[in-house]
């Protein structure tokens, strides 16, 4: 990279959001902070604001009085303010930002992972949901555009970087995520099909891993919190407890990568140190191993294909350190089950299954439902659900509005 990269951080008062101030901060020479947003944390975006002085900050709760308020604020040196999501769209699509940090948590993300790659960005994209809801209207925007989808979620960085193996020679920096990984644009499945024999997506197994069964309907919302190896925002933490995060993430890795779910297995790995492998046809397995810590992935996505030093903890290779991993058990685990046949589905099913768990999870951390409600509620809606196999996204947005009304009936049903 031989000029300054201009980058928008959406969500960072967030978990990632805020390791991408961090990662930014230590690459100051390559890259520029254009624009940052957040939604409800105020006190802390105008510590960002201060600190890390982008060209312009974006609250996209407009509609609250503290909005308001901030949006009178004196600015520092040369920052400008604005309020609502459609700013954030117009930011992002302008020649101000030339790399997006989707960083939002949900659907919330959507429009803007759309506006980003419809826009021909790179898309470092840590919202999984983007793909879940909308993986083929994403993966369409992004080939017609030639914008690129870097994934930020640690497994799919890993399998992208496993998949380099794969190719011969060096990889052009202006090839897409899916050219890079297996050496054809679109659609990747064949190509990808034709070496790999299936990628491992590892799984900590969240914090309630080794409970005895039948107390995992007893779990508090503290219980689901304490996870044992990653520091995440509150619900891909609880996703992460009942491994709707891994459900959700198999169907991220068949949008990607253009795998089927066959291709793909889940195995539990404590320590979370290797965070995925790809195991090719002659069985060779490429893995890719460090500590837990977004900020090298989140670098990875910013500087690919190049690598360079950053913040990130490194393996310390003085000490002893035994890995580990054993299949998942279901009957732990229902929810990742509905990952797989959200796959092998397609359709609307994305949509329904990640907006049934939005809110489930909302209503867990509300202190409404069990923690294994949540898998029960999310078969429920999508097995009731009126299947679209090609839907556009007003459809899917639809189908969402729908997902989460139902999740509420079955939550008044309970009371
Ligand atoms: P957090 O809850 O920590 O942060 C979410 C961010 O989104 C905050 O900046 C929040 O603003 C903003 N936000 C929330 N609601 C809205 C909305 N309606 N409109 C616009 N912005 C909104 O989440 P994480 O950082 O943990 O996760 C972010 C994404 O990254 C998720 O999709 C997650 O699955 C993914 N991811 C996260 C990982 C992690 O280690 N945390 C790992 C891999 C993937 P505010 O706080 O100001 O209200
Ligand atoms: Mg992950």
């Amino acid at each position: 990279m031989n000029r300054t990269h201009k980058v928008a951080i959406l969500g960072s008062t967030g978990s990632i959001g805020r390791s991408a101030l961090e990662v930014l901060q230590s690459h100051r020479e390559r890259f520029e902070l254009t624009c940052i947003t957040c939604h409800q944390q105020l006190e802390l975006f105008e510590k960002q604001c201060i600190e890390h002085q982008p060209a312009l900050a974006i609250v996209t709760d407009e509609l609250s009085p503290s909005t308001r308020r901030w949006l009178d604020g004196s600015d520092p040196k040369r920052m400008r303010r604005a309020a609502g999501s459609q700013a954030m769209i117009q930011a992002i699509s302008g020649p101000e930002v030339d790399i997006v940090i989707a960083a939002i948590v949900g659907v919330a993300g959507l429009e803007s992972s759309l506006a980003a790659v419809q826009n021909g960005k790179r898309l470092a994209l840590a919202n999984k949901e983007s793909l879940v809801v909308a993986g083929q209207l994403l993966l369409a925007s992004a080939k017609e555009s030639r914008a690129e989808i870097i994934p930020v979620d640690s497994e799919h960085c890993a399998i992208f970087q496993a998949l380099q193996c794969d190719r011969p020679g060096v990889i052009d920096p202006h090839t897409s995520v899916h050219e890079a990984a297996t050496g054809s644009i679109y659609p990747s499945v064949i190509n990808a099909s034709e070496s790999v024999e299936k990628i491992i997506l590892t799984a900590s197994g969240g914090p309630l891993r080794d409970w005895p069964l039948e107390d995992l309907e007893n779990a508090t919302i503290q219980d689901a919190l304490a996870h044992p190896t990653w520091s995440m925002g509150r619900k891909i933490t609880v996703d992460s407890a009942t491994m709707m995060n891994k459900a959700l993430e198999v169907i991220e890795a068949h949008w990607l990568f253009g795998l089927e779910a066959e291709k793909i297995q889940v195995v539990i790995h404590p320590q979370s140190i290797i965070h995925s492998m790809v195991e090719f046809r002659d069985g060779s397995v490429i893995a890719q191993l460090s500590p837990p810590d977004m900020r090298l992935p989140i670098q990875f996505a910013l500087t690919y294909p190049e690598r360079t030093s950053g913040p990130a903890k490194r393996m310390d290779w003085s000490t002893s350190q035994a890995l580990s991993w054993y299949p998942v058990d279901p009957d732990r685990y229902p929810a990742l089950e509905l990952g797989f046949e959200v796959t092998r589905r397609g359709g609307t099913c994305g949509a329904v299954l990640n907006a049934a768990n939005e809110a489930a999870v909302e209503l867990f951390l509300l202190g409404h439902i069990r923690l294994t409600d949540i898998a029960k509620i999310c078969r429920s809606v999508l097995q009731h659900h009126n299947f679209a196999p090609t839907p556009n996204l007003n459809e899917l947005l639809e189908q969402d509005r729908w997902a989460r009304h139902e999740v509420m009936r079955w939550n008044r049903s309970l009371c």
